[in-house]
């Protein structure tokens, strides 16, 4: 029922006769938060793709593209268990992607300098990169994002825009472990009593988004999570933003997102709250 393809070749010519292509990338290590995007893609589309490739244009040098959690067969036997027609892309090798060189391509829009693209600089290049390649291989009609990398998903909304591409790209809620924490495959790196604290980080975007909406003046809530990150200088970053370009707000307005991101040891969790 699944096939797993390894040829960027052979997946176009497999796809090729599809009305209509749901498409999924992932680096692997899938947990529901995934599976959910996959659920999504299989109601809406003629045929699902989920791709599953570890991007090293995406690491910087002193980050964990090395360690990165590869389990392929553990995957695959989480994709069976749907008990859909599902195509599994692999690529075998680098090549597959960047078959000539790895180029990169930037999508020119500040989004890509603040908040996660400034605590990790270069990181949106290389999503952009092979989200770029991933869909000239995949050419899908729809594709899914989860909304645990927020920016991301914007940023990759600007890339189809800007490339003027035929495709949707839809955006799909956090899947959380029950304390709340957002799902995440880098999540096994903590340790027994790290994961115990890591809920704080979502209660603390809750416990922010109640005092807001109970809070009619915005200049006190701002001055509150003034004070909140000077008590936690934990939090790389913790902002209130508008949804669509993720600019800082210092008035009342509507669509605001929660977005933070937290330095638990060594692991950055990241994580946000629509309001
Ligand atoms: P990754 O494998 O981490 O590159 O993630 C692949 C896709 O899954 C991205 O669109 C992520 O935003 C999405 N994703 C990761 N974690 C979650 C989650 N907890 N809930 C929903 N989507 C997620």
């Amino acid at each position: 029922m699944n096939k797993v393809i390894t040829s960027s070749l052979e997946l176009k010519h497999f796809l090729k006769d599809y009305q209509s292509i749901g498409y999924v990338p992932t680096m692997g290590n899938l947990h529901d938060g995934h599976l959910s995007l996959l659920k999504k893609s299989l109601a809406e589309n003629e045929i699902s793709v989920i791709s599953i490739y570890v991007n090293p244009t995406q690491f910087a040098a002193n980050e964990d593209f090395d360690t990165y959690p590869r389990t392929l067969k553990e995957d695959i036997s989480k994709i069976a268990a749907l008990s859909k027609e599902i195509i599994i892309f692999a690529p075998k090798n680098d090549k597959e992607i960047y078959p000539q060189n790895k180029s990169i391509f930037k999508v020119d829009h500040p989004m890509t300098k603040i908040l996660e693209g400034k605590l990790r600089p270069g990181h949106f290049d290389g999503v952009t990169t092979v989200v770029k390649r991933l869909f000239e291989i995949v050419t899908p009609t729809r594709a899914y994002f989860g909304k645990k990398d927020y920016q991301q998903y914007l940023i990759i909304k600007e890339m189809v825009k800007i490339l003027n591409l035929d495709i949707e790209v839809i955006g799909l809620p956090i899947i959380r472990e029950e304390d709340g924490l957002a799902m995440s495959s880098r999540n096994n790196y903590m340790s027994a009593e790290q994961r115990k604290a890591a809920s704080f980080v979502s209660k603390t975007l809750i416990s922010l988004k109640d005092q807001l909406e109970k809070n009619s003046h915005i200049e006190d809530f701002l001055k509150h999570l003034d004070d909140f990150k000077k008590n936690h200088p934990e939090f790389n970053y913790l902002e209130l933003c508008d949804k669509k370009q993720l600019l800082p707000v210092n008035k009342p307005c509507k669509d605001l997102i929660l977005l933070a991101n937290y330095q638990m040891g060594d692991i950055k969790l990241l994580d946000n709250l629509e309001i």
